[in-house]
């Protein structure tokens, strides 16, 4: 499943897991009070950060083409053979967006 290492506590946590808590330090008067997520294992505050999301750039030719069959009928992707690479890019850019995500810590909250 989708686990990232705590980096407090280096327990392996799945997204789902992360709990949350109301923020410690009290909001100034132009801030919403908020909640952040936190470790299950050691109560930790993180983020989820990390360079993941720029792989899902390489996802959206991919998607475009998904879209444009959808409302067009037509597969630009087949008519010029680059069907497998988009099945690639796609695969590539999921790939990439899980193994460079990652939490990191959260201080002063
Ligand atoms: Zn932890």
């Amino acid at each position: 499943m989708f686990k990232k290492e705590c980096p407090w506590c280096s327990e392996k946590v799945s997204f789902k897991q992360l709990g949350s808590r109301p923020v410690e330090q009290k909001p100034k008067w132009y801030q919403f009070s908020r909640s952040v997520q936190v470790c299950p294992y050691c109560a930790g505050a993180v983020k989820v950060g990390g360079k993941g999301l720029w792989f899902l750039i390489l996802a959206v030719p991919s998607f475009l083409s998904i879209i444009i069959e959808l409302v067009f009928k037509y597969n630009f992707m087949a008519e010029f053979n680059l069907s497998s690479i988009s099945w690639t890019l796609l695969a590539l850019g999921f790939g990439g967006a899980y193994l460079f995500t990652k939490l990191e810590k959260l201080k002063n909250v």
